[in-house]
């Protein structure tokens, strides 16, 4: 996966296009307790209405909406989990993307003044 370019910051536009793509939302170890503490609800019952197994099945993964590829903690614009989201969530576009990321994309560069 590579990273953002080096000296820019890509801010969020929350045009909501990655909580739409078809796949996996990864939860990292130790996310799925934070997230169920943070909505509130059992352990037992997050993962029971909200995950289910990763295409690779070494893990779990957010559902999407019913019939959809929307993730089920998109509301709106906003994300339900936004003060917890997942690691993976969080880390795009700057911590990882793929080739032609910003054709699906609409965050906006900013340039970062150089770390002394
Ligand atoms: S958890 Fe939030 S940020 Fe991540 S895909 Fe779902 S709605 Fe989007
Ligand atoms: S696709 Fe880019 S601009 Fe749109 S919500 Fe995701 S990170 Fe933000």
């Amino acid at each position: 996966m590579a990273k953002a370019e080096e000296g820019l910051w890509y801010q969020c536009q929350r045009c909501t296009n990655c909580c739409q793509w078809e796949g996996d939302v990864v939860l990292e170890e130790g996310e799925v307790e934070v997230i169920a503490d943070y909505l509130g609800i059992p352990l037992y019952e997050f993962v029971k209405d909200y995950t289910r197994l990763r295409e690779n099945r070494l893990g779990l993964s957010l559902i999407d909406k019913s019939g959809t590829t929307e993730c089920i903690m998109l509301d709106g614009r906003n994300c339900r989990l936004q003060e917890v989201k997942p690691v993976q969530c969080a880390g795009f576009p700057n911590r990882w993307n793929f080739p032609n990321w910003r054709e699906v994309c609409e965050a906006t560069p900013i340039v970062c003044e150089p770390e002394v």
